[in-house]
């Protein structure tokens, strides 16, 4: 029997170009190498033995995996499903930079002593003063790794909540590594919520980083011992109605643990278990803190606009939960409306704004443009590498936006309440 051709999908193109307005990296560059159907066309040369894995892999090291292409595609082709396979043949190498971040995001005891280490480089204004001086422009990549590192903020960490005497359901909150090293209010935000809503918050000891980074750059080896780790973390956790990420990224990555470890004799099992427990947070919380008659007040500006992670619009079709739940703010939620800034990628794309440092700021800008269009005083995301690149993005226009994740700013507008109506206990 012949085997199954794994780019047979790319053979539905039929370069009707639909694809192409959707597309982050052709709308900064027209370049057609760097659109989904130009993608599709090398898999295909690729196929047909016309393009070695070599070329073929260095072209498409530009995509950003967003899958906005997937959806907009009338033939059904999956451009970034193809170019994961491909990159499966022949993995993107790491940077420097990005192995350093893997040193560190990979172990939990790791990431735990860098966040702190980070803390005490901003409060302490060693981060104003090397900003200040001249010292980084000599090492150029660290000076763009340290430019993507969050302004020091006063506003002081929450405590996560105690364990509660009553609730209606327990569940396990899994923290990201990129949330814990560079965002330490999303984590304890994102459980307050919850306890809010009723719930026991179990945090699985022994996670480190979900696999997210290497399941894009095709790096199976990686990603299967960060899986084995995070599903080793479930087994020694007690037992829970429901898993929720406080980092959209590894919502998706942990969603498809189950198709991506379906062969594996020891995880298939614990795989389905675990991907089947996993919920939208906003779609989670909102019934549940409707129901106890929840008030909120100021959550520190008057607009917002909500910023979606694509990987979760296009992957998960996720796109109404997180708008409704800000729309209990008394602020005012506005689109975004430029045309190709509706859901489209920012150019974080993981350690891509490592990779490719001048793409991702050739698309970041048109989405910064976007956001300021809006007149928003805050942006509400859901993705730790989004927040920072927004982030650092909008600091260097010298824009008085901020970026927040969304939990952190719905328990910040619970925290700045003031006459709310009698809660329910
Ligand atoms: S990938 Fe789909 S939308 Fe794009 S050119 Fe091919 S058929 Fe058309
Ligand atoms: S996944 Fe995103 S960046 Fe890659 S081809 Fe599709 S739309 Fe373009």
């Amino acid at each position: 029997m012949d085997k199954p051709d794994p780019f047979a999908n790319a053979t539905l193109c039929t370069h009707c170009g639909y694809c192409l307005p959707v597309c982050p990296t052709y709308q900064s560059d027209n370049d057609e190498t760097h659109s989904p159907r130009g993608r599709v066309s090398i898999i295909l040369a690729l196929r047909n033995g016309t393009l070695s894995v070599d070329e073929a892999a260095r072209t498409l090291s530009t995509c950003l995996v967003c899958r906005a292409c997937h959806v907009a595609c009338p033939a059904g082709v999956k451009p970034a499903k193809l170019v994961s396979l491909m990159r499966g043949r022949q993995p993107e190498p790491a940077t420097r930079l990005s192995h350093w971040l893997h040193l560190v995001t990979d172990h939990p005891g790791r990431t735990a002593l860098a966040a702190r280490l980070l803390r005490w480089y901003q409060a302490s204004g060693l981060q104003r003063l090397l900003r200040g001086s001249r010292l980084l422009r000599l090492i150029p990549p660290l000076q763009r790794l340290e430019a993507l590192l969050p302004r020091h903020r006063a506003d002081p960490i929450p405590e996560f909540p105690p364990r509660p005497l009553q609730s209606t359901a327990r569940v396990a909150l899994l923290c990201g590594c990129m949330a814990r090293l560079f965002h330490p209010r999303t984590a304890p935000a994102t459980a307050n919520l919850l306890a809010l809503a009723g719930c026991e918050v179990v945090l699985p000891q022994g996670f480190g980083c979900c696999g997210a980074p290497y399941r894009e750059s095709g790096d199976r080896q990686a990603f299967l011992r960060q899986a084995r780790a995070t599903l080793t973390a479930f087994a020694n956790a007690p037992p829970v109605d429901a898993v929720l990420c406080d980092s959209a990224i590894c919502a998706v990555t942990i969603q498809g643990y189950a198709r991506a470890l379906s062969h594996d004799p020891q995880l298939a099992q614990p795989a389905r278990e675990l991907s089947a427990r996993i919920v939208d947070l906003a779609g989670y919380l909102l019934p549940r803190l409707t129901a106890r008659g929840i008030r909120f007040g100021s959550p520190g500006g008057q607009s917002v606009t909500y910023h979606d992670h694509c990987q979760t619009r296009y992957g998960l079709g996720i796109i109404e939960e997180p708008r409704k739940l800000l729309d209990v703010l008394p602020a005012t939620r506005h689109e975004l409306v430029a045309p190709g800034s509706i859901g489209a990628c920012c150019g974080a794309g993981g350690v891509y704004m490592l990779r490719h440092p001048e793409h991702a700021r050739a698309i970041r800008a048109d989405k910064l443009a976007a956001i300021q269009a809006t007149g928003s005083d805050l942006v509400a995301a859901s993705n730790p590498g989004c927040i920072l690149h927004l982030e650092a993005g909008l600091a260097e226009s010298g824009s008085r936006t901020q970026v927040r994740h969304i939990a952190e700013l719905i328990w910040t507008a619970y925290r700045n309440r003031t006459n709310h109506t009698r809660e329910k206990p």
